[in-house]
C-alpha cells in the first residue's frame, strides 16, 4: 500500500546553522490517526513546514500518497491540507472569506468552494460568523477556521500542527470529536502536541521527536504495553 505520508532521512539546517531535522524517516498509513509528539523545539513544525514547502529541506525526501514533493508539489498539495501553528490568515478578512478565497488557491470553482465553505463552516460551529472579522474571533474559533481552511479542498492527508495547544479542555474535546469523524469518513491525520493524553486518546500510531531525531514510532497500545514503555513514556512527559 503507498503511504499517505513517507518521510525518509529528512534534514534541516538552518541558515545559522542550526540542524533542525537530522535525518528523520517514519511512513503514515492511509487512514491512519497519527501523533508526532515532542516537546518545543524539537522539530515539529520544521517537519510541517517541509511537508507544505514552506520550509525547504536541506536534505532526504517527503512524498504524500507517494508523489514526491520535489517532482510534483502541485499534484501533492492537492492531497494535503495543513494547519499551522500560527495564526496566518488576515485579521480583517471576513470568516467567509478566507475560507472561500483558499479554493482559488486550489483551482476550485467559485461556487463549489462557496458550498463547501459553508458545509465546514457548519460543522465547525463557526457559521453565525461568517460575515464577522477574523480578529473578532476566540482563539479556538480562530484555530476552526483554519480547520475549515484546510479542509476546502477535502485532502485525503490532514495536518494539524498543535491544534489544541491553549484551546480549553472542552473545546479541545469537540475538536477532537471533529476530527475523529473525519477520520473515520477516511481522512488520514496527522496532528504534532505536546500533550500525551492528546496522543493517547486520538491517535492510533505514534512517532516521538527529540532534538530533531525520531526516538520512537510504534503504535500508541504496544507503546503503553510494557512496564518498561511507560517508564519512558513518564521520563518523556517530565520533559514535556
Ligand atoms: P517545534 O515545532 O517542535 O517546537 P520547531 O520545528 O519550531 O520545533 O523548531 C525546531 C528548532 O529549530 C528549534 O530549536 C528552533 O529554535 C529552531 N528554528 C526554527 N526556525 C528557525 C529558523 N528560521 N532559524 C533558525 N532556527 C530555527
Ligand atoms: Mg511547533
Amino acid at each position: 500500500m503507498t503511504a499517505a505520508l513517507s518521510i525518509s532521512n529528512l534534514q534541516k539546517t538552518y541558515e545559522n546553522g542550526f540542524q533542525a531535522l537530522k535525518g528523520i524517516s517514519f511512513e503514515v498509513q492511509p487512514g491512519d490517526f497519527f501523533a508526532l509528539l515532542g516537546p518545543n523545539g524539537a522539530g515539529k513544525s520544521t517537519t510541517i513546514g517541509v511537508i507544505c514547502s514552506l520550509v525547504r529541506k536541506t536534505g532526504g525526501s517527503v512524498s504524500i500518497f507517494g508523489i514526491d514533493i520535489d517532482r510534483d508539489f502541485a499534484a501533492a498539495k492537492q492531497m494535503l491540507g495543513v494547519v499551522p501553528q500560527e495564526f496566518n490568515f488576515s485579521q480583517f478578512e471576513k470568516v467567509f472569506d478566507i475560507v472561500a478565497t483558499q479554493g482559488g488557491f486550489y483551482g476550485m470553482p467559485r461556487k463549489l468552494a462557496e458550498e463547501r465553505t459553508e458545509k465546514y463552516l457548519k460543522q465547525l460551529g463557526l457559521w453565525d460568523k461568517r460575515a464577522v472579522q477574523a480578529r473578532m474571533l476566540s482563539g479556538g474559533m480562530k484555530r476552526r477556521l483554519m480547520i475549515a481552511r484546510a479542509l476546502i479542498h477535502e485532502p485525503k492527508l490532514l495536518i494539524l500542527d498543535e491544534p489544541t495547544a491553549g484551546v480549553d479542555i472542552e473545546l479541545r474535546r469537540s475538536m477532537w470529536t471533529f476530527l475523529e469523524e473525519i477520520n473515520r469518513q477516511g481522512t488520514t491525520i496527522i496532528l504534532t502536541t505536546h500533550y500525551l493524553e492528546e496522543a493517547e486518546s486520538l491517535c492510533r500510531n505514534i512517532a516521538i521527536i527529540d532534538k530533531g531525531d525520531i526516538i520512537e514510532n510504534t503504535s500508541i497500545r504496544s507503546l503503553l504495553k510494557t512496564l518498561n514503555r511507560e517508564v519512558f513514556i513518564l521520563d518523556v512527559r517530565d520533559a514535556l
